[in-house]
C-alpha cells in the first residue's frame, strides 16, 4: 500500500452506472443469497449450468445450494467469482463453501434485505459512494443516493403497432403520424429530465449494429406509416425498420443535446444474461459510431466499458474527439489485467477531464462494494507505477484519481452536490 492507495480509499465516490434496485424493491422481492448471482450466474451458465437453475421458487434452497457448489467448483477462478467471494467474506463473514454454510449465510442475506440501514451501510459508509446512477427503467427511485438513467431503446426498437402504443402510453399522448410520434418521444425525454434523469442510455449494440445511416424524414415516415397500418402483433422485420430506427437514433441524440443530457452508449463486450449468449460482438465496436461522433460535435457521448475488446480503437477515438468521454464501467471485473492495461494507456493518451473511473454495473450493492474495492486497488497500482516511472508526480496522481472517481462526473452530468 502506498500513500496514493490510502488517498484513493478515502475519496468520496460518484458511481456512474449501476442497475441497482432501490431498497424498497429489494425488500418487496425478499431477495436472498441466490438473488446475488448476477454476473456469476453468467459464468456458471458458460460453464454448463442451465439458465435459471438458481432462480425461482420451484426448487428448495438445499437443492439450489448444491447446484451452486457444483458450478462454483467449475468457475471459481474468474473475477466475477472473486467479486462474489470478496462481497460474501467482507459483508457477511462467509467462508464456509458447503450447503450448510450457504443455508446459514442465506438467512443473513435475507436479514440484510429487511434491514433498512443496509444500503446506507454498504454504499455510503463502507464504499463511500455519495451518489450512484442506476438504470432500472424507472425515474421513480425515491432513494437519496440514487439518480436515474433511462434506456431509450424502446423508443426506436419499433417493429409492431404495439411498440408504438407502448411509447404512447408512457408519454400519455395519442400518436397518428411520425411528427406526432417525435413529439411523444420528446415529451418523454422532457419529463424524465424533470424527474431527475442525468443521462440517456442507448443499449442498441445488444440487438443491432452501432452503425447508423442518416435517413431522411420521408424514408423514416414510409416505415412508420406501414407500422401504423398493421394489427397489434403483425409487424415488420428488424431490417425493414432500419431507416426508422436510424432516424430515431439521430432524433434522440439531437434531443439529448437540447436537454443538455450526456448520452451513455454500450460499446464492446456483451453480458450474456442480456443477450442470451447469442451476442454478435462485431455489432458493438465503437468504430461503428464514427459518423455520429463526427456529426454531433455538441453532444456528450459517454462510451461505456472502454469498448473492450476493441479498446485500442476506442482509445484512439477518445484521444481525438472532444465530444467523447471514456468510461470504465464493468471493465475491471471482466478482466482486471485488461482494465489495468487500458488505464495505463488512457493516462498516456486521453485528457484526464474526459475519464470516468467507476461504474459498478451490478444489480446488487454487494457486487458494487466488491467491484469498487478492486477498482480502487487497480487505480492505486497504476498511478503508483506511473509515479515510479516518472510519468507524473504523486500530487498529480492524486488529482487524477479525484477527477475520475468524482469531479469529472459532477462536471459532465452537472450534478448539484
Ligand atoms: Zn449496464
Amino acid at each position: 500500500m502506498s500513500s496514493i492507495h490510502d488517498y484513493i480509499s478515502e475519496l468520496r465516490i460518484i458511481d456512474g452506472h449501476e442497475h441497482l434496485a432501490t431498497p424498497q424493491i429489494r425488500q418487496r422481492e425478499q431477495q436472498d443469497f441466490f438473488s446475488l448471482m448476477h454476473y456469476l450466474d453468467s459464468d456458471f451458465i458458460t460453464a454448463g449450468m442451465q439458465r435459471g437453475a438458481l432462480s425461482g421458487r420451484l426448487r428448495s434452497d438445499e437443492e439450489k445450494a448444491a447446484t451452486f457448489l457444483q458450478y462454483w467448483q467449475r468457475a471459481n477462478n474468474t473475477t466475477y467469482a472473486n467479486m462474489f467471494r470478496t462481497a460474501m467474506k467482507d459483508l457477511y463473514g462467509f467462508e464456509d463453501w458447503t450447503v450448510q454454510g450457504i443455508l446459514e449465510v442465506n438467512d443473513k442475506v435475507k436479514a440484510a434485505t429487511n434491514n433498512p440501514d443496509w444500503y446506507r451501510e454498504v454504499l455510503y459508509e463502507r464504499s463511500k459512494i455519495d451518489l450512484a446512477f442506476t438504470l432500472i427503467q424507472t425515474t421513480q427511485l425515491d432513494y437519496e443516493l440514487f439518480r436515474p438513467i433511462m434506456f431509450l431503446d424502446f423508443t426506436f426498437k419499433l417493429r409492431t403497432l404495439k411498440d408504438i402504443h407502448d411509447v404512447e402510453n408512457a408519454a400519455g399522448v395519442h400518436v397518428h403520424s411520425l411528427p406526432g410520434y417525435l413529439e411523444a418521444v420528446d415529451a418523454l425525454l422532457h419529463r424524465y429530465k424533470q424527474e431527475g434523469m442525468v443521462a440517456t442510455k442507448l443499449g442498441h449494440a445488444y440487438w443491432r449494429s452501432l452503425a447508423s445511416t442518416n435517413p431522411t424524414f420521408h424514408e423514416a415516415e414510409i416505415v412508420f406509416n406501414r407500422l401504423l397500418g398493421y394489427t397489434l402483433q403483425d409487424g415488420l422485420s428488424k431490417e425493414e425498420t432500419l431507416a426508422l430506427q436510424d432516424y430515431l437514433i439521430h432524433f434522440i441524440i439531437q434531443r439529448s443535446i437540447a436537454y443538455d443530457l450526456p448520452i451513455q452508449i454500450h460499446t464492446g463486450h456483451h453480458e450474456s444474461s442480456v443477450s442470451g449468449n447469442g451476442n454478435i460482438l462485431t455489432n458493438s465496436n465503437a468504430e461503428l459510431l464514427l459518423p455520429l461522433l463526427a456529426q454531433y460535435r455538441d453532444a456528450k457521448f459517454v462510451l461505456l466499458h472502454c469498448g473492450f475488446p476493441y479498446h485500442q480503437s476506442y482509445l484512439s477515438i477518445a484521444k481525438n474527439y472532444p465530444n467523447v468521454y471514456t468510461d470504465f464501467t464493468w471493465v475491471h471485473i471482466i478482466s482486471p489485467t485488461i482494465g489495468k492495461q487500458i488505464l495505463h494507456q488512457m493516462i498516456e493518451m486521453v485528457p484526464q477531464s474526459k475519464i470516468q473511473g467507476f461504474g459498478g454495473d451490478y444489480n446488487h450493492i454487494e457486487g458494487t462494494y466488491a467491484h469498487l474495492k478492486l477498482v480502487q486497488n487497480i487505480v492505486g497500482d497504476v498511478l503508483t507505477e506511473k509515479v515510479q516511472e516518472g510519468g507524473m508526480t504523486e500530487k498529480a496522481a492524486m488529482e487524477f484519481a479525484k477527477r475520475i472517481f468524482r469531479d469529472n462526473l459532477i462536471e459532465i452530468y452537472q450534478l448539484d452536490m
